[in-house]
Parts: structure tokens; sequence; C-alpha cells
């Protein structure tokens, strides 16, 4: 069977990153999340999203080791979770990451939350190059990061992250932050794309979706797409897995990207970054 081939976005780095991967939040235990990694594979998914508080690193590296697809054939994205923030920590909750994938380098490893409040952002980010510098990440990124926390990190660093990944969807679309990422060469990866199931009822988005004959779903992902955004979508469904792959073939019109444009409510599901500091 053909598989859809996903187009690449270049990060400012030069690695190129595949512009959909597969999100596997909430996809457990690691027997579950495997079945599923299996799926995406199947259905030409070439990139993963997880991370270490999604408990299931050992299952998306089972489905890797057990596929037939070379270790460079996938974009594996993990994350460093809140209390493993620090230099030595981080050093070695990426080991710990490396074991459960059972791989020896990660494609894109991302601060999960800035946690202002603990203060730690920056030296973990001192971790993170010494871990590229290492060449044992291929990139290094960001996640849930707000403007001010992007120009304290910056201050310290010597590399501008190559990825901000971020709560992006039609209610809640980031203008102050898409214009900084803009100016920063920073690429927008959209987390919860489709407000998490909420935004499918969406009844204009519907209207564009029956007129295309197309799902609400491929509609905010191709919107996404051509919004220049990397996005992972999850779903544990097979059905799903690649309808949200189904992409690549049909375009938004300029006045269908201007009404979706149109649907910024600032409406959040998870918490403000500012507020979020749990670290179990
Ligand atoms: P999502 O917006 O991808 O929605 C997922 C839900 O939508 C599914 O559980 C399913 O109920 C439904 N769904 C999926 N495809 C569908 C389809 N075609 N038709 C109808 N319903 C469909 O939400 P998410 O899981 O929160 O986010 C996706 C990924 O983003 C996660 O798996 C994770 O990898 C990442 N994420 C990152 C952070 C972060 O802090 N960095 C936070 C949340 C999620």
């Amino acid at each position: 069977m053909t598989v859809p081939t996903v187009p690449t976005i270049v990060l400012n780095n030069g690695v190129e990153m595949p512009q959909l991967g597969f999100g596997v939040w909430q996809i457990t235990p690691d027997d579950r999340a495997a079945q599923a990694v299996r799926t995406a594979f199947d259905a030409g998914y070439r990139a993963v999203d997880t991370a270490r508080i999604y408990t299931n690193e050992a299952g998306v590296g089972r489905a890797l080791a057990e596929s037939e697809l070379c270790r460079d054939d996938v974009f594996l994205t993990t994350k460093l979770w809140n209390n493993e923030q620090g230099y030595d920590s981080t050093l070695r909750a990426f080991d710990n990451s490396l074991a459960k994938l059972g791989t020896d380098y990660v494609d894109l490893y991302l601060i999960h939350w800035p946690v202002p409040f603990h203060g730690r952002f920056t030296e973990t980010w001192r971790a993170f190059e010494k871990l590229y510098a290492d060449g044992r990440v291929r990139a290094i990124g960001v996640s849930n990061f707000e403007p001010d926390h992007l120009q304290t990190l910056l201050d310290g660093a010597s590399i501008v992250p190559a990825v901000n990944q971020i709560e992006f969807h039609p209610y809640l679309q980031q203008h102050a932050l898409q214009e900084l990422h803009q100016e920063l060469g920073i690429v927008t990866e959209a987390w919860s794309p489709l407000g998490q199931g909420k935004v499918l009822a969406d009844p204009a988005i519907n209207a564009i979706a029956d007129r295309l004959t197309r799902s609400p779903a491929q509609v905010i992902l191709r919107w996404n797409i051509q919004l220049g955004n990397i996005v992972v979508p999850k779903s544990a469904t097979e059905s799903r897995i690649r309808e949200n792959l189904a992409l690549f073939d049909f375009e938004l019109s300029e006045s269908d990207m201007a009404a979706l444009a149109g649907m910024h409510r600032g409406d959040r599901i998870g918490q403000h970054p500012n507020d979020f500091i749990d670290d179990f």
C-alpha cells in the first residue's frame, strides 16, 4: 500500500523535521503505545512525539525496534519533565529517556514546561546545549515558553531553540508567540491541535469540511500545514490515525484560511505556562 509522504520543515540548524507527527500523550501502558505507534508507522507517520511524563517512552522504543524502519527513518521527540530541570539532573534524565527509547540519540529534545517559579530553565538549557554539542540530540527546543521566557532563555544561551511546542488550535492562535518565533527563526509546533476534540464540533469548521468532503480534523490539521506549523495530533483509533495523515491531496483556499484565522477566542485547554508548576 502506498502511504502519504509528509513534507518536512527545515529547522534553524538545517535538520529536517516531518511537519506532521504522531502524538502519544495518554496512550498507555507501553503495550498500547507500541501498538498505536506501529499503526502510525504503517499509515506513514515518520515522527513520534513522546515525553518522560507520558510514561510510554519504552512502548515507543519497542515499536521502533520491532518495525522494519531504520532508526534514521523516524524523527523522535521526547521531553524533559519539570522535576528533572537543572544541569546534572537534565543529563541524567536524558540518559534515562534514551535507555527507555532504546536508542542512542534523540532527534528533538524539549524542555516540557518553563516552570518560571523554579527559575531553572537557563541552567537546564546549558545541559541541552551540551547534549547537542556531544551529538546526542539532533536539535533542541522548548515547549510552553511564553515570549518573556524565550527572552530570558536567549539572554543566557548560545543556541536559539529550534522549536517551541505550544498549545495551538483555532480557538487559541498565539499571535504574539507566532510573531516572535518568526523573528527568531523558531518553528511553532502545535499541541492539542484538535483542542482535544473540543474544536471538532465548530459549525464553521464543519461547513468548510462538508464543502471539501473532508473531516473537521483534516481541515484543522491542513490549516496548520498551510500556516507552516509542525503539528502532532493524537489518536489511538486506526481510522483516525490514517485520517489525520490524509492531508496532502487537498488545499484550503485563502478565504477558508481567513475564516479559520477569525476563530481565535483566547480559549486555553491547558494551564497558562506561568501557572503550571506541577512537578510530581
Ligand atoms: P488533540 O488535539 O490531538 O486531540 C486528541 C483527541 O481528539 C483524541 O483523543 C480523540 O478523542 C480526538 N481525535 C483525534 N483525531 C480525531 C479525528 N480524526 N476525528 C475525531 N476525533 C479525533 O490532543 P492532545 O492529545 O492533547 O495533543 C496531541 C499531542 O500533543 C499529544 O499526544 C502530545 O504529543 C502533544 N501535547 C504536548 C503538550 C505539551 O505540554 N508539550 C501538551 C498536550 C499535548
